[in-house]
This record gives structure tokens, C-alpha cells and sequence, in this order.
């Protein structure tokens, strides 16, 4: 099994430069070679952490990472790269964990952290030698933030931590979570602060592994947090702009999401155009009938508008801009086409869509979650909408 054919249609858009495509060759030949074999077993196990060491090791977990931090120092777009190339593998679940590393993690403490904070945390993570998780959903609030209970206290020179927080990916396996806690109940959006807690602090609980629809070759964790104890320098950022500061971390983990899973509908369109190519049915080959034909039509239309919004909405981002308007809706159209995208590759596969064999029924299964992570539909609605001065 393959997935260099047929070619990328990302290929030569004009925000990539001849290293950036040279970057998707070799990613793309790591994930053939190192990703593809395995994503069967994977799909039973969770992805291994040699898989990230070796990532480390070819330092593609930190791509815009400065060199000083053991990065390569490259700008935004070489996250995007790694993001589609690592979905045309065909693992969300992998792809999903390793995001929350790279794209979701690391920049806040690379934006907010102390020196010391990035040579503890970042250098390591770069090197695959450790994995990382973000923790903002409790069971009682998810869409809305602010409604966050795990507290942290002043005392005895530092903070105590106690709450619990769920759906944590990569919560079995990492070695610290940014926390988002509430130091000030009634400081509003003003009474929030994160924090790095090392996951073998006392007091520190991995719950429960919890069984999901799909992502499963990633692990996703409920934490409790009981007397946690950690002293100030495990503040990330400033004490009580812990809000402003999740806030801006959700902009990138929602932009490089889109492009993620845009990719890997991809995927699963370049798939099923092989087997509409081979399949034949009433003497033709499927992607003859008109019906199906008009399917891949209407779907490449759609892939096609919805990454020009998101490169559009990145290219923005890389300079600087905070584009929180356009990144909501790149993360709302994306997420939405890539799920239609998956639902007609199953259509199009018939019953062996519906077989584990054919993938396609993987990554409708897997694609699902990105119209619920990070800001569902109908926050990303309510952000676009506001954003027009309702
Ligand atoms: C597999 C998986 C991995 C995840 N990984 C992480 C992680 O690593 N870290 C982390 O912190 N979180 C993680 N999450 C949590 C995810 O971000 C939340 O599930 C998501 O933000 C939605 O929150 P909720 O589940 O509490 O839904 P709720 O907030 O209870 O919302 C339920 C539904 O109601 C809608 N809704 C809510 N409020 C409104 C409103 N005002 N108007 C209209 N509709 C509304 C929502 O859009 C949604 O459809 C993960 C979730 C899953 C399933």
C-alpha cells in the first residue's frame, strides 16, 4: 500500500516554496515508509511512542520551532506540511495526538513560557523523548470555557490544584498537561491561569482510558487532579490571563485541525478515485455513471474551496495576523466538507465501504470528532457571527 499517487493537489500552491514541497517529499517517504504499514495495528494498540522518538529524531516535531530550542526554525507553513502529509498516512488518531504535541502545546509555552520553562519542556518535546497533553474540558464544560471548576489555590508559597478534566488526548502517555485552571472565581475572564503540571506530581490521577467512536489509535484520558501541589514556576504565562491565553492557543490548534482533517478527506477521496477507476459495475466502471462521476465533481470542488480558505486564512496567520474571523470558518467549512467528503467515499465504496479493509470507513469514523473538538459547529457559528457586531 501506497499513498503517493495520484499527485497532491496542494503541490505548488503559491504559499509553498520548493523547500516546503521538498520537506512534504520526505515527510511523505518517512510516513510511507514508518506510518502506512502500521496504521491497521495502530488502530488496535494506539500508536507507539517509538513512532514520536523517531519523529524526534528526524526533527520533524519541531518544525517552526526556534533552533536554540532544538527546532529547525522554519515558519508556519512547514507545520502545515506535516499536518497533510501526515494524514495522507491515513491515521487520525496519530495524527491527532501528534497535533496536540506539536501544534497545541508547544507554541504556548514557546509564546508565554520562561526560559526555563522551554528548555524543561519544549527541548525534550522536540526530541520526541517526551508527549504532551492540553487540558480544558471538564465533564461539566466543554464549548464553554469559561464555565471551567478546576481551581488552583495560593498556599504555602505555591498553588493547590484540585479539579478533574476529560477527553484528554495523549492523557495516558504524556509526561505534562497545560492546565487550565481558575485562580479567581470572581475575576470573570480575568480569573483564569495555566499551568505546566508534571504528570507524576502527587496527586495527579489517570482515570479512566475511555472507549470512543473513533481516533482510536489515540489514547484519550479522564484526569483527576486531588491536592495537586506545584510552585510558581509552574505558571505558564501570567497569573490570572490564563482565558487570554488559552484563547489564543484554540486560533492555531483550529487552523491546523482544518488542514488536517481536510487532508485526510483527501485521503479518502484519492482512495475511492482509485476504486471508481477499478470497480466495475453494469459494464463500466463506476466512476462512468454519471451519478458517481458528478459525486467526485461536487467533492473536489468543495476540497478545493475549503483549503484555499484555510491557506488563505494561514497565510495570514504566518504573518502575523489573528484572523480569529476567518480561522473559525476555515475550521467550520473544512471540518464539515471533510465530513461529507468521508460520507460519499463510503457511498461510493458500497458495502466495502463499510469494511475495515477499504479504510474509508476509518477516517468517516475518525472525521466525525473535528465538527465537536476544539470549538463545535455551533460555536464556530456563534464566533462568526459575533464577529459581525451581533
Ligand atoms: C476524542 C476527543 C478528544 C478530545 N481531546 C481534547 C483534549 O486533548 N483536550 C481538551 O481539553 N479537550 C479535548 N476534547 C474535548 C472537546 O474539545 C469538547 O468535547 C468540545 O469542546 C465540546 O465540548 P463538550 O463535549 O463539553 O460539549 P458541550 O459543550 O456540552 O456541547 C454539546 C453540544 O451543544 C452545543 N452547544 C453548546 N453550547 C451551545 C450554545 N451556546 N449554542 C448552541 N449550541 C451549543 C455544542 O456545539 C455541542 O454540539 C476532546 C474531545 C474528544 C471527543
Amino acid at each position: 500500500m501506497t499513498v503517493t499517487e495520484p499527485l497532491s493537489p496542494t503541490a505548488g500552491h503559491v504559499i509553498f516554496t520548493e523547500e516546503h514541497e521538498a520537506l512534504r517529499a520526505s515527510i511523505r517517504s518517512f510516513v510511507d515508509r514508518e506510518i502506512v504499514p502500521y496504521v491497521a495495528e495502530w488502530e488496535q494498540h494506539t500508536f507507539p511512542d517509538s513512532v514520536v522518538r523517531r519523529m524526534g529524531e528526524l526533527g520533524l516535531l519541531g518544525l517552526s520551532v526556534p533552533e536554540e530550542y532544538g527546532g529547525q526554525g522554519g515558519d508556519y507553513f512547514t507545520n502545515l506540511v506535516l499536518a497533510e502529509e501526515i494524514a495522507r498516512g491515513g491515521s487520525g488518531g496519530f495524527l491527532m495526538g501528534l497535533s496536540v504535541h506539536t501544534d497545541m502545546v508547544m507554541p504556548p509555552i514557546l509564546r508565554f513560557g520562561t526560559e526555563a520553562q522551554k528548555r524543561r519542556w519544549v527541548v525534550p518535546g522536540v526530541a520526541g523523548e517526551q508527549m504532551y497533553a492540553l487540558g480544558i474540558t471538564e465533564p461539566d464544560a466543554g464549548s464553554d470555557v469559561a464555565g471551567i471548576r478546576t481551581r488552583a489555590v495560593r498556599q504555602d508559597g505555591g498553588w493547590l490544584v484540585n479539579g478533574s478534566k476529560t477527553y484528554i488526548t495523549n492523557g495516558h502517555r504524556n509526561s505534562m498537561i497545560v492546565l487550565v485552571t481558575k485562580t479567581d472565581p470572581d475575576a470573570g475572564y480575568h480569573g483564569f491561569t495555566l499551568f505546566l503540571v508534571p504528570m507524576d506530581t502527587p496527586g495527579v490521577l489517570r482515570e479512566q482510558k475511555l472507549r470512543k467512536m473513533g481516533m482510536h489509535a489515540s489514547d484519550t484520558a479522564l484526569l483527576s487532579f486531588a491536592d495537586v501541589w506545584v510552585d510558581d514556576s509552574a505558571v505558564l504565562g501570567t497569573v490570572g490571563k490564563g482565558f487570554e491565553h488559552i484563547m489564543w492557543e484554540l486560533q492555531a490548534e483550529r487552523l491546523i485541525g482544518a488542514a488536517g482533517c481536510l487532508a485526510y478527506s483527501q485521503y479518502a477521496f484519492d482512495k475511492t478515485l482509485r476504486y471508481a477507476k477499478d470497480r466495475h459495475t453494469f459494464g463500466r466502471p463506476l466512476g462512468q455513471h454519471q451519478a458517481i462521476r458528478h459525486k467526485f465533481a461536487d467533492m473536489a470542488t468543495k476540497l478545493t474551496a475549503a483549503r484555499a480558505l484555510i491557506y488563505q486564512t494561514a497565510r495570514c496567520y504566518a504573518r502575523g495576523d489573528y484572523p480569529v474571523r476567518e480561522i473559525s470558518m476555515s475550521k467550520l467549512y473544512a471540518t464539515q466538507v471533510a465530513w461529507e467528503v468521508a460520507d460519499q467515499c463510503v457511498q461510493i465504496h458500497g458495502g466495502a465501504g463499510y469494511m475495515d479493509e477499504y479504510d474509508v470507513s476509518r477516517v468517516l469514523r475518525d472525521i466525525r470528532l473535528y465538527r465537536i473538538g476544539a470549538g463545535a459547529d455551533e460555536i464556530m457559528l456563534d464566533v462568526i457571527g459575533k464577529s459581525f457586531g451581533f
